[in-house]
């Protein structure tokens, strides 16, 4: 069984290049992980940075609902999600779910490079604990 940490990601396409930026500086780690991310969002990270990644929908498809239900049963140990707060979104009401299951379920989610930053940090102390 996969018993590495499982991040998911997901960046609206305004923000796709910070996460790209982002994901570079921490290839490191992020190849430690077990990696999920919405299907634009990981084809990009694959493709970029030749990481080994799980897509599900793309975010207006449902994949953030994808990503939602893998919270809450748990398969989903934390979440990047680089938003656009700026932008207008079809699927503002699946975004909303996302964080909403975050805080039910107490799931750790960075909506920005700084909490990222630190989040990140966090989960490579704890995967080497491992
Ligand atoms: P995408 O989905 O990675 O498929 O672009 C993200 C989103 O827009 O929610």
């Amino acid at each position: 069984m996969d018993d590495r940490f499982t991040l998911a990601l997901i960046a609206h396409d305004g923000k796709k290049d910070d996460l790209l930026r982002f994901a570079r500086e921490h290839l490191d780690v992020l190849r430690e992980l077990r990696l999920v991310a919405t299907a634009t969002t990981g084809s990009l990270l694959a493709a970029e940075l030749g990481l080994e990644i799980e897509r599900v929908a793309s975010g207006p498809q449902g994949g953030d609902l994808q990503i939602g239900a893998r919270i809450v049963t748990g398969e989903v140990g934390a979440v990047v999600f680089f938003r656009d707060p700026l932008t207008a979104h079809p699927h503002e009401p699946d975004i909303q779910a996302v964080l909403k299951v975050c805080d039910v379920h107490d799931v750790p989610l960075a909506t920005n490079r700084a909490s990222a930053e630190i989040l990140l940090s966090r989960i490579e102390e704890i995967s080497h604990r491992r």
